[in-house]
């Protein structure tokens, strides 16, 4: 069966159509894949090993003599670059249209974070323990930002493949360091602050929606309180799960997030990262088969640092693979239209992990 809804999100309150069977052809929705064959180790790759000294200076690297496996370098052609990030630019007099609109240096930092030695090395093919190095360098560079007061967000996210916006082929993650608030995670914390007071469909007080949602996934009951299937759980460890979210905005997207409230991802412990590492080795196997080498974007969603919001925040990943275009109700509506149910999601990706 078909299923067409408007979906709303339990904590921003932003509904998605999940509009299921409007193509002729199955699976005529998603954009095609262009596989490619990656070497090992490209000689001319900026980040394979040997060519250490293309990058600018390394800020920091997981090394054993000549050996590393996981490394941090400024990027190239950063976003967010110079200054400390935080002046805000003075309007000059001078020019009429400072006096008319805002802007500001668009100071702050963008470094990168090259993931695995290995040219070819993706998430689906790492092993658990290089994940969970990179995740472990994450958190480190995360936490070394929490001196800087005035910072207004740390952003760490992956662009893999060409539909994606990945423009260099060797595995790696970017690191901003921006000097304004990222409105999506502006959006989530209103809502989270929302639904801490109440502001629910339980109405609720005191507690945090993110918590709230994962209950309801590992444990989802019908009207009459009959429990059923967890229907769209994609993985599930003692400290995480995964799961496709109940208003998913883009097809197969994912979310993972740990069991255990918790607003800072700097605050993972040695134990959490390495099931974090297999959580998202697990779901990025079961992304891969189902579709091999699909394009993908995926960030973490973290509090603010010096933000206060520890009550109602809580961090997770979100993996949104690149499956279809956008059109004007999303772009002039904000609607997002998603062409598959995250519960036919979850089942896909589920049925493509069989042996
Ligand atoms: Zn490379
Ligand atoms: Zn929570
Ligand atoms: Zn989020």
């Amino acid at each position: 069966m078909n299923v067409r809804e408007l979906r709303q999100d339990p904590i921003t309150g932003l509904y998605v159509a999940i509009a299921e069977g409007r193509s002729k052809r199955p699976n005529g929705d998603f954009l095609p894949e262009n596989p490619k064959v990656l070497p090992d180790k490209d000689i001319e790759c900026f980040f394979c090993p040997g060519n250490e000294n293309a990058t600018p200076p390394e800020i920091w690297a997981y090394r054993q003599g000549g050996f590393w496996w996981v490394r941090g370098v400024p990027n190239k052609f950063p976003i967010f670059s110079g200054g400390n990030g935080l002046e805000q630019k003075v309007a000059d007099a001078e020019h009429d249209e400072n006096i008319f609109y805002n802007s500001r240096s668009i100071n702050g930092r963008h470094d990168v974070i090259v993931d695995t030695p290995r040219h070819n090395e993706e998430l689906h093919q790492r092993d658990e323990g290089q994940i969970r190095e990179s995740l472990w360098f994450y958190k480190e560079l995360l936490a070394g930002e929490r001196k800087g007061e005035q910072i207004k967000y740390v952003l760490i996210f992956k662009n893999r493949g060409e539909l994606a916006a990945g423009s260099l082929e060797h595995p790696h993650t970017q690191f901003i360091v921006s000097p304004i608030p990222m409105p999506e995670i502006t959006d989530e914390i209103a809502g989270a602050s929302r639904y801490f007071i109440g502001e629910n469909r339980a109405r609720i007080q005191g507690q945090c929606g993110y918590c709230n949602v994962l209950l309801h996934e590992l444990q989802v009951k019908d009207k009459q309180g009959v429990e059923s299937d967890r229907h769209r759980v994609i993985d599930e460890n003692p400290f995480f799960v995964a799961f496709a979210p109940y208003a998913s905005r883009t097809p197969f997207e994912m979310m993972v997030i740990p069991k255990m409230h918790q607003a800072d991802y700097d605050m993972i412990s040695d134990v959490e990262a390495t099931h974090l590492a297999r959580v998202v080795q697990n779901i990025f196997r079961k992304l891969e088969r189902t579709f091999p080498n699909v394009s993908y974007n995926f960030g973490l969603h973290t509090a603010p640092l010096n933000s206060g919001v520890k009550s109602h925040y809580h961090w997770h990943l979100e993996v949104a693979p690149v499956l279809k275009r956008d059109g004007g109700l999303e772009r002039f509506g904000r609607i997002p239209v998603n062409p598959i149910s995250p519960e036919k999601a979850a089942y896909t990706l589920n049925l493509n992990h069989q042996p």
